[in-house]
């Protein structure tokens, strides 16, 4: 695996290989869990030349947020990125993908009005700016993204609609430690105690595709009945608990067609959040 910062010489491996490859695009973080190393695994399947690119985005982080204390382990995200199949792992430096005389921002509107959008200005105009650039930078064939971020792939699905960015997107399912719980790099910011409660978001996702399954189709009951088991915990802060088409995110209440719930909470210092797409047609 190569690694590489400087955008000059990424485009000088790229550029040889456009011509009969098919190059796969994986934008994280880093702090490398299974959920992204799944990504990796899909692309190197799907793709002949897998590139992930990690960036810790500043422009996506509030003010009052945690871009300083995000967990970086550049080391061993080197040797897991390499395990799970990429072949060149892009590591920009802040000063190159934003330089001080950046006038262009992307903003998408509609899905980023509500649930993540709402609680966290300017943070999906940070996320589609700069999965902006680094699609026009890197120009994959296919990119990939996790449905742990529901609304972030719904934003960058309509980027690539709206801008006409000629690149296959790729959502892949969430992946969740052995008792319910996304992967995340913040779940080694919860204390033991806090951790031992975090599973609660994904049990109340659970019990709520039961309701369905028993036919139960009233949003208003459902989301209660998920309040409920969540407030049983009075550490968990509930910033919201939503049933939207699973297109454009705005909330339903009879539940049909293609759904998303979607839930965020506060635990301690540390904000969770999960999601379940359910397709209803019976
Ligand atoms: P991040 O480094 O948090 O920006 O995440 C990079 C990519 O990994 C995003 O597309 C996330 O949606 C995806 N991702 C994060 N956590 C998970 C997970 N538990 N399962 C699958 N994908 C994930």
């Amino acid at each position: 695996m190569k690694t590489i910062s400087k955008i000059n010489a990424l485009q000088k491996i790229l550029d040889p290989l456009r011509r009969n490859k098919k190059i796969g695009l994986v934008p994280t973080m880093g702090a490398f869990h299974e959920g992204h190393l799944s990504l990796m695994r899909r692309a190197k399947l799907e793709c002949d030349y897998v590139v992930a690119s990690l960036f810790v985005n500043p422009l996506q982080f509030g003010p009052q947020e945690d871009f300083k204390r995000y967990p970086r382990d550049w080391v061993a995200d080197r040797k897991s990125a390499e395990t799970a199949g990429v072949d060149l792992l892009w590591t920009p430096s802040v000063g190159e993908i934003y330089p001080s005389t950046d006038q262009t921002f992307v903003d998408v509107k509609g899905v980023t009005r509500r649930w993540e959008g709402a609680v966290r200005p300017g943070h999906f105009r940070g996320v589609a700016t700069v999965v902006a650039k680094l699609f026009q930078i890197v120009r994959p064939d296919q990119a990939y993204f996790g449905q742990k971020d529901y609304q972030q792939t719904r934003v960058i699905q309509k980027m690539i609609r709206d801008l006409h960015f000629n690149i296959s997107f790729r959502m892949l399912p969430t992946l969740r430690e052995r008792d319910g719980l996304a992967m995340s790099s913040r779940n080694q910011r919860l204390s033991p105690a806090d951790r031992k409660i975090a599973p609660i978001l994904y049990q109340a996702l659970q019990r709520a595709e039961e309701c369905v399954g028993q036919g139960k189709r009233e949003g208003r009951a459902i989301i209660a009945r998920m309040e409920r088991m969540i407030r049983s915990e009075p550490r968990v802060q509930i910033d919201y608990i939503a049933l939207c088409d699973s297109e454009t995110l705005e909330p339903i209440d009879r539940l049909t067609g293609k759904v998303v719930l979607l839930v965020a909470a506060r635990i301690g210092p540390v904000r969770l959040i999960d999601n379940l797409l359910l397709n209803i047609d019976y």
